[in-house]
């Protein structure tokens, strides 16, 4: 017997009628790709997210094409988040960092109608749109250009364009199984392939993800993404800040610490999300600043591990509360959130900033499990490290355009990476499978021979990779970048893994490099590291 209740779909223009209805004065802040920093609301948001809504349909591109964007964290792109899904569309986000080929085979892959894109990527999208095989309107985000103008014909300016449309226009009713967002994987091994978040799994993402212990915003917070909303969708953010009327504080092309950290106290942010390396780059910032980050209670910190060092520093000298989490596009990508349980409160801060390290327990939604290489479930004890599989309302089913389905034959969807989880749910991530170092029969973590050189003074960043060996077949080796003005030398540094890891478990060698390199989200590529020093340890002495 069904129940008696109201049913409605659960939309993504739900999330914005909301945000303009109950926290139209609330302030969407936003620096402008062009420098300077302007001030909107939510009820302005929504109301040129109807008017872009209404402007796609007087152009004629149909109720379910693909609308690109190649964009910074600002208040256009927000736009287009609630007016292309909100009317039925897709929002394609392009990472403006992948190689311009790869940027074509997606926008071509997805079928892509049009491509929205700000000043700064001008020069990237006039040298690579004649290799856009379906694109067929340009919109440059921001008021009219001439010379812009003369560069792409055609080209349509967002400001005046979208000034066109209908105020009046009416989201249409939306299947909530239907196509929201579409994020391409990064492709470090072989092409991108796309995931496309649906409604539905949209909204379950932000509301779980969104829990007290969980990334916790409320309308009383400013929030400052730092993670970009062509990562993932800024770890769903938009779509949170809308449903709680949170402030959001747009950083736009600045990402560098000495703008964050002048961004911070400028605007009063409370909480920010990022990766690592930003959070690396804010401590320098905020040294060099001045800047006293005393509005900002916490950060949500992932899509690589964090490196211990820095929780007792964000504490102790800002006040700052790390939350680390795990994901993955094809999660949403919230997969785990670390907040502590009640009962570990009676801990010291020492026992619970080593609880926090790890990547978290999942939020109402998802599941995960650990495996053996058969597929056998490995038990929850906090010891035995297995594949990761996860499984739930916004995990990933298949790729676009691949029918086939990427889940196991039971239903969960295979990481790649290795984890262990304990009985209360706390997954800590060992290493990628294609990573880790495999010595003799023994595993060694990637992950826990890069912590402990980053905390060592002397090193500013690390990568462990796994070198041939003769009789053990891999062996670590440590390449690391030395810290301004630092004199540590090879020796020292692997004096300093002693007592802290078993003896063979420490690196083989030391390779210093003046810098690792970075793919196009901010992550070490160690597939690189191992091409150039993966034969280091066979050659002939
Ligand atoms: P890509 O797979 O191309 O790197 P994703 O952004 O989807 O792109 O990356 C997901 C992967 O990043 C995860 O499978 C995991 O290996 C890594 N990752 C994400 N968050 C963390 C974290 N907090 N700690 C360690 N690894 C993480």
């Amino acid at each position: 017997m069904s129940g008696t209740m109201m049913h409605q779909q659960l939309t993504i223009n739900s999330l914005i009628d909301h945000a303009a209805r109950y926290h139209g004065g609330t302030e969407i802040v936003s620096v402008e790709t062009q420098g300077g920093v302007e001030r909107s609301s939510w009820g302005a948001v929504a109301r040129n997210a109807r008017l872009l809504a209404s402007s796609l349909d007087k152009l004629g591109v149909a109720d379910d094409a693909k609308v690109a964007t190649i964009a910074w964290n600002n208040r256009r792109h927000l736009e287009i988040y609630f007016g292309v899904a909100g009317s039925g569309r897709v929002t394609h986000t392009i990472n403006p960092r992948l190689f311009p080929e790869q940027i074509a085979y997606i926008v071509n892959h997805a079928e892509d109608k049009v491509v929205m894109f700000d000043a700064t990527f001008l020069p990237l999208v006039a040298a690579v749109r004649n290799h856009f095989d379906t694109v067929e309107h340009f919109v440059l985000l921001g008021p009219r250009d001439d010379r812009a103008a003369e560069t792409i014909p055609g080209l349509l300016f967002y400001d005046e364009w979208i000034a066109g449309g209908d105020a009046d226009f009416e989201w249409p009713e939306i299947d909530e199984t239907r196509a929201s967002a579409l994020c391409y994987t990064s492709g470090t091994t072989g092409n991108p392939k796309g995931v496309q978040y649906t409604h539905r799994s949209t909204v379950l993402h932000s509301l779980a993800g969104n829990q007290p212990d969980g990334m916790n915003v409320s309308a009383k917070d400013s929030v400052m993404p730092v993670v970009p909303m062509f990562h993932v969708n800024a770890w769903g953010i938009p779509y949170v800040a809308a449903h709680t009327g949170a402030r959001l504080v747009l950083p736009g092309p600045n990402l560098d610490g000495e703008s964050l950290a002048r961004l911070i106290d400028a605007e009063s942010v409370t909480m920010s999300l990022g990766v690592p390396t930003i959070w690396m780059g804010l401590l320098d910032g905020l040294e060099k600043t001045g800047a006293t980050a005393k509005s900002m209670k916490r950060t949500v910190v992932g899509g690589s591990a964090l490196p211990p060092s820095m929780i007792p520093e964000f504490r102790d000298k800002y006040g700052v509360e790390l939350i680390h989490a795990w994901g993955m596009t094809e999660t949403s990508p919230l997969g785990t959130l670390n907040q502590l349980l009640q009962k570990h409160e009676a801990l010291s801060e020492d026992e619970q900033a080593a609880i926090r390290l790890g990547q978290g327990r999942p939020p109402w939604g998802v599941e995960l499990r650990i495996v053996d290489e058969n597929g056998a479930a490995l038990p929850h004890d906090g010891e035995t490290q297995g594949e990761l599989h996860i499984r739930g309302h916004w995990i990933v089913d298949s790729y676009l355009k691949r029918d086939e389905t990427t889940l196991t034959e039971d239903g969960w969807f295979d990481t790649g990476d290795i984890a262990t989880i304990d009985a209360d749910g706390y997954m800590v991530i060992r290493d990628r499978s294609k990573d880790i170092i495999k010595s003799g029969g023994e595993w060694i973590s990637t992950v826990e021979l890069e912590n402990i050189a980053i905390a060592h003074p002397g090193i500013a960043n690390a990568a462990a990779i796994a070198a041939a060996h003769e009789k053990w077949a891999e062996r670590p080796v440590l390449i690391a970048v030395k810290a301004p003005g630092a004199e540590v030398t090879e020796d020292a540094l692997l004096h300093h893994y002693e007592g802290k890891i078993a003896s063979w478990q420490v690196p083989d060698k030391v390779i210093f490099v003046e810098a690792l390199p970075l793919g196009a989200t901010g992550k070490v590529l160690k597939n690189k590291l191992r091409e150039e020093f993966g034969g280091v340890l066979t050659v002939a002495k």
